[in-house]
C-alpha cells in the first residue's frame, strides 16, 4: 500500500519516513478494509481494529488504553454524546498521536516535533513520553494554562510562538530543519497516519449501536482531523457493505474563527480568525478545506457556524447535564442544537455529538467566561 498526494496525485511507499509531498501538499493513506470478524473483541482499546490501521500485525504500538469511549445517550433532545473527552489525555487527538508515534518509534525516530493549540499536543507529549522518545512542542501563545501544565508534565519541551497560528507551524518546521538528522516534524495536521487513529472513532459508533449508522454526525472543524477521520472510517464501513450509506456529516465552526464556514456558504473573502472561546478549532487556513467541503456534500451535511454567546449557552447546559467538556466541544453541542432547533435535524433521528476535549484542559478559560475566578 501507498500514500498518495491529494494535490498532484504521486505516490509513496508507507514504509518511509515522508510527511508531505515534494509539491508540498499532504499524503493520504489508501482506504483500508474492516469486517466485523476482524474485530479482535478482547482488546479494549482502537488496537482491536488494527486490520484496517497501517501498521504490521506483529509490530509493537503504544498505547495509554486509548478508544473504546463511551457512546452516553443524553436528554439534549435524545442526542447521543461520544465522549472522547475521558481519553488518556483527555482529548480525541489521542486517537492520531497513538498511530504517528508508534509508527515514529518503530522507524528508529529519536525526537518529535509538533505544533499545535494544546490537545494534540498534550496528546504528541504523552505518546512520546510512553514510547520514550523526545518531544518539542510549538504552541499559540494563548494556550490554555491547564494545556500547558499538561505538555509539559508529560516531560516535553515547549516553545511559545507570538502571532498568527501559522506562525507556530513555521517555527516548528524551522526548528526541525536545524535538527535534520535527530529531530522530525509530524505535524498532526498534515500526518498520513493521524487520519488513520482518527477513523477508529467510526468504527467504535458503528460497534456501539449494534452494527449500526447513525443519521447524523457533529463534529468541531479546526484542522480537519476529526471530521476526515470520521468520514473516512464510515466510507471504509460503507465499501465492503457492513453499513448500508453514510451519516450526514455536519461540521461546526466558531463565528470568531470560520474559514471553512465562509468558503461553504461562498463567501471566502469574508472569513476571519480573531481569538474566541473555541481555541482547538482557531485555524485560519486549514489545509484540507477543500477535501472536507467535498465530503460534507457527498454526506449530504453543511457546515454551520455558532456566536461566542452560543458557546457559553451550549457550555452551561452541558455542563448542567453531568458533562463538564471544554469550549471548542461546547461550540460542537451549540451547533447541534441549533441544528435540531432549525429542524435541519431531528429529535428521531440519531445523531452522534463527538466531544473531542474535557472541561479540566481549560478550566482557566471557562472560569473567566463564566466571571467564576
Ligand atoms: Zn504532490
Amino acid at each position: 500500500m501507498s500514500y498518495t498526494c491529494y494535490q498532484c496525485g504521486k505516490t509513496y511507499r508507507e514504509d518511509q519516513l515522508i510527511l508531505e509531498c515534494t509539491c508540498g501538499g499532504y499524503l493520504k493513506a489508501p482506504e483500508r478494509a474492516i469486517r466485523k470478524q476482524d474485530i479482535i473483541t478482547q482488546d479494549p482499546t482502537l488496537w482491536r481494529y488494527r486490520k484496517a490501521l497501517p501498521i504490521g500485525e506483529n509490530d509493537p504500538v503504544i498505547s495509554l488504553g486509548e478508544g473504546l469511549t463511551p457512546l452516553v445517550k443524553t436528554n439534549f433532545g435524545g442526542l447521543f454524546f461520544k465522549a472522547d473527552s475521558l481519553m488518556p489525555t483527555g482529548s480525541f487527538k489521542d486517537r492520531g498521536a497513538a498511530l504517528v508515534i508508534s509508527h515514529l518509534k518503530k522507524l528508529g525516530i529519536k525526537k518529535v516535533i509538533n505544533d499545535s493549540s494544546g490537545n494534540s499536543a498534550a496528546a504528541y507529549a504523552a505518546y512520546c513520553a510512553a514510547a520514550g522518545l523526545e518531544c518539542h512542542i510549538f504552541t499559540p501563545a494563548s494556550t490554555s494554562v491547564g494545556k500547558l501544565v499538561q505538555i509539559q508534565m508529560y516531560g516535553a519541551k515547549v516553545t511559545k510562538v507570538a502571532g498568527a497560528r501559522d506562525q507556530v507551524t513555521l517555527a516548528a518546521k524551522a526548528e526541525a530543519e536545524k535538527q535534520v538528522g535527530q529531530a522530525v516534524y509530524a505535524g498532526h495536521n498534515t500526518h498520513p497516519l493521524f487520519p488513520e487513529g482518527c477513523k477508529t472513532v467510526a468504527y467504535e459508533i458503528w460497534e456501539q449501536l449494534g452494527w449500526g449508522v447513525p443519521d447524523n454526525i457533529v463534529v468541531p472543524f479546526g484542522g480537519g482531523s476529526a471530521m476526515l477521520g470520521m468520514y473516512k472510517g464510515f466510507r471504509e464501513l460503507v465499501s465492503v457493505g457492513e453499513i448500508p450509506h453514510m451519516p450526514r456529516i455536519f461540521v461546526i465552526q466558531a463565528h470568531s474563527c470560520n474559514p471553512l464556514y465562509s468558503l461553504f456558504v461562498g463567501k471566502e473573502e469574508s472569513a476571519q480568525c480573531v481569538p474566541g472561546l473555541a481555541e482547538g478549532i482557531s485555524i485560519a487556513k486549514p489545509i484540507k478545506k477543500v477535501e472536507a467541503i467535498a465530503a460534507v456534500r457527498q454526506t449530504g451535511g453543511t457546515v454551520e457556524e455558532v456566536s461566542e454567546g452560543e458557546i457559553i449557552e451550549a457550555l452551561r447546559e452541558a455542563s448542567r447535564a453531568g458533562f463538564y467538556v471544554e469550549p471548542t466541544t461546547a461550540a460542537t453541542v451549540a451547533g447541534a442544537l441549533r441544528l435540531q432547533k432549525t429542524g435541519v435535524i431531528r429529535s428521531a433521528e440519531k445523531t452522534v455529538v463527538l466531544l473531542t476535549g474535557n472541561g479540566l484542559k481549560a478550566t482557566d478559560k471557562i472560569g473567566q467566561a463564566m466571571g467564576l475566578v
